[in-house]
């Protein structure tokens, strides 16, 4: 029988009372997620969170649920959505309780129904920003990452798959967002400076209560 993560009784009252602005950060792998989201945390104060991060922080502490996420990414099945979301929350709260002024939500929602769930069970995104860069400019920063970053999934053939899952899965995301008015499409091929400026133009819109 495939292993089975228990759920937590997750109270989300402080968080919904913060009513603070919630981000979703989309874009393919080597988009520049990570670079902008440090930029913007820097700038604004707001938290980052990424789910990837979130997962492998909890495999790492030796918790019992990060013992039952090892047996399930070992048994080679995906992670449950919903343990991905109790993870967010967990950490959305504990940003809370110290004073946090809003979120970057990194990696998720991968699909829409992810970011379905998330915004019924929590609170709607204010934005979507989506860093769009042309697959060709992922590939070569992605090779470029991979000779520092250590990452086991930062390998041509991964990459190859972790673009598929993208283009298959993630773009939906976009075409949702964007339908619902709420997606910022930044060109994302420049440089790190010039993609930020654009990124200030369009949360200086929306932050100015920050
Ligand atoms: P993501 O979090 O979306 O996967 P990263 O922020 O880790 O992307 O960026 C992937 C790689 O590309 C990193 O090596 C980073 O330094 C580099 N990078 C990020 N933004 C740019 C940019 N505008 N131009 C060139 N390289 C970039
Ligand atoms: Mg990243």
């Amino acid at each position: 029988m495939a292993p089975t993560v228990e759920r937590k009784n997750i109270d989300l009252a402080p968080l919904k009372a913060a009513k603070v602005p919630i981000f979703f950060i989309v874009g393919g792998p080597g988009s520049g997620k990570g670079t902008q989201c440090d930029k913007i945390v820097a700038k604004y104060g707001l938290t980052h969170l990424s789910s990837g991060d979130l997962l492998r922080d909890e495999v790492k502490s030796g918790s019992p649920r990060g013992s039952q996420l090892t047996a399930i990414m070992e048994s080679g099945a995906l992670v449950p959505l919903e343990v991905v979301l109790d993870l967010v929350k967990e950490a959305m709260l504990k940003a809370i309780e110290k004073g946090s002024k809003g979120f970057l939500i990194d990696g998720y929602p991968r699909e829409v129904a992810q970011g379905q769930q998330f915004e019924s069970e929590i609170q709607e995104a204010k934005l979507v920003l989506f860093f769009d860069v042309a697959e060709d400019t992922l590939v070569k920063r992605l090779l470029h990452r991979a000779q520092t970053s250590g990452r086991a999934d930062d390998n041509i053939d991964t990459i190859k798959k972790r673009l598929h899952t993208f283009v298959t899965s993630t773009a939906p995301v976009v075409d949702y967002y964007e339908s619902k008015g709420k997606l910022v499409r930044i060109n994302a091929e420049g440089s790190v400076d010039d993609i930020f400026g654009v990124v200030v133009a369009n949360l200086d819109k929306v932050t100015s209560k920050i």
